[in-house]
């Protein structure tokens, strides 16, 4: 097929039933580098919510009935699309959310890997036959898939996240009503036009734009959907589990964090200054696994402080589409106004500005990248996701005490530490509370690997050989009489 431009990329209607339909209340896309008007999408509410609902569960039908291997020759088509449009999809993600444009490449890629793994999955859905207790039975385990699959995703990563979830549920054999952020709509929309050259049937995959409120109490309460997949804030999640309650709804919830990232006295410090600015520094922190509190052992304190402010002073900050820039700007207002909250809160209990502290002189939503030192447990900074270029550096001298500040939070999405000390590897490894734990390294997602949190960070695994069970329904089938 021909490559698809940019144009054709860019939809200002939302995908229902293999159409695009528009509407006159438009929700208008700004650029946040410059605050220009990129495009308008629909403003959608209940009524469309529905007929999308209705939409994926009549296709679910066919879709379902499909063999795995069916399914993945469709699923593999829509990744080779992805991957053959990545620069257009790239520019588009960081129109509008402001990533730069290598991180943004690096998202289309990373969420593009989620669409090929889950296309071989869909070929790996094995039962099971299980020696029975009766010798005129036998017992076995089939996989179904889940139903109608509710998708709502944030603004921070607004094609990846979704590719994650679309993924595993196409796969499985669900059809999806994905809701994407009102900030960041065009990546998801994109990925429908994808999605529908790839061959994926009318209905299998519908995305809806609006009203958060009015498409999420429809997608919570209509009893066709049989399951919510979410990744966002804890409040919206525990929002939508309550809502959810009602049908008992399937969920997975992928929501904050407050990553610790603990760096003992034994370790490679060049290497963890390397893993502090990737896991900090990426999508201007604005990622759940981004590093929200730095733990630095009494010894080796100044020489971190040192080497890291070094590295985050040389960031360059600016428009995401200038290839130069390492940092563009925070999503809007309210982040920008959170982020300068959490430091002077810092501040006025005794931390130090080591680097930045402001708004950055481009001014809009750019913020400089910061350091503070002498951070204490009592400040707002370690116990609340800041979401931004922030990196707060706690003093520790004891392994059982950094163990205990850090897993001083209600959230357990990603940790990280950094030590040589095999037995401490292990000791420490064991005793977070996170899903994910990454050691001598601060960046740690990859399609191969179970994406998740525990505690208040929300259940569910994305990717991995796990990933596809949170769409699948186990059926135990009970023959007698043989
Ligand atoms: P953030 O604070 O990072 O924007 P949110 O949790 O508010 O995170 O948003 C994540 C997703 O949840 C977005 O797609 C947003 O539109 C959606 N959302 C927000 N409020 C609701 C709601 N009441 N019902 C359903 N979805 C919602």
């Amino acid at each position: 097929m021909q490559t698809l431009g940019y144009k054709d990329l860019v939809k200002e209607s939302c995908y229902l039933n293999g159409e695009w339909i528009s509407s006159p209340e438009r929700l208008v896309i700004h650029n946040p580098a410059t605050g220009a008007i990129i495009a308008s999408v629909p403003k959608l509410g209940a009524a469309e919510t529905r007929d999308a609902i209705a939409a994926a569960n009549l296709a679910g039908l066919t879709w379902r009935a499909l063999s795995g291997n069916q399914r993945a020759i469709i699923l593999r088509r829509w990744f080779d699309l992805v991957i053959l449009h990545s620069d257009v999809l790239a520019q588009i993600l960081t129109e509008e959310m402001g990533k730069p444009l290598a991180e943004a490449k690096a998202e289309i890629a990373y969420g593009a890997s989620y669409i090929e793994w889950f296309s071989e999955e869909a070929k790996r859905i094995y039962g099971d036959v299980i020696p029975a207790t009766q010798s005129d039975q036998r017992l076995l385990v089939i996989k179904q898939p889940v139903g109608v699959v509710a998708a709502i995703t944030p603004w921070n990563f607004p094609s990846a996240m979704l590719a994650r979830k679309l993924a595993p549920a196409l796969a499985a054999g669900c059809t999806v009503v994905a809701k994407p952020a009102e900030q960041t709509p065009l990546s998801a929309l994109a990925l429908a036009v994808l999605a529908e050259q790839a061959g994926i049937p009318k209905g299998v995959l519908n995305i809806i734009t609006g009203d958060p409120v009015a498409i999420g109490g429809e997608l919570t309460r209509n009893p066709l959907v049989k399951k919510i997949t979410f990744t966002g804030s804890t409040e919206i999640g525990r929002l939508l589990l309550r809502q959810s309650a009602d049908t008992v709804k399937r969920v997975s919830m992928e929501l904050g964090g407050n990553a610790p990232f603990i760096v003992f006295e034994d370790a490679d410090l060049d290497a963890a200054v390397d893993g502090a600015l990737a896991s900090k520094h990426r999508n201007a922190g604005q990622t759940c696994v981004c590093t929200n509190r730095f733990y630095v052992h009494d010894l080796i304190y100044d020489a971190f402080v040192a080497k890291l402010r070094a590295k985050v002073e040389a960031l360059r900050v600016g428009n995401g589409l200038n290839l130069e820039v390492e940092q563009g700007p925070l999503i809007d207002e309210a982040a920008v106004s959170k982020v300068e909250a959490h430091i002077s809160d810092a501040v006025a209990k005794g931390a130090i500005v080591v680097l930045g502290g402001k708004r950055h002189a481009l001014g809009g939503t750019f913020f400089q990248p910061t350091i503070l030192s002498n951070v204490t447990p009592a400040m707002k900074i370690a116990t609340e996701e800041t979401f931004g270029p922030v990196a707060p550096i706690f003093r520790f001298s004891s392994e059982a005490d950094v163990v205990s500040q850090a897993n001083a939070s209600e959230y357990g999405l990603a940790s990280y530490f950094y030590t040589r000390d095999i037995g401490r590897v292990w000791r420490v490894a064991e005793a977070i509370e996170a899903g994910m734990v990454g050691i001598n390294t601060g960046i740690i997602s990859t399609e191969v690997a179970p994406f998740g949190g525990i505690k208040q960070s929300g259940y569910g695994r994305e990717g991995s050989k796990y990933g596809i069970n949170d769409y699948l329904e186990i059926k135990y089938l009970c023959i007698a009489g043989i």
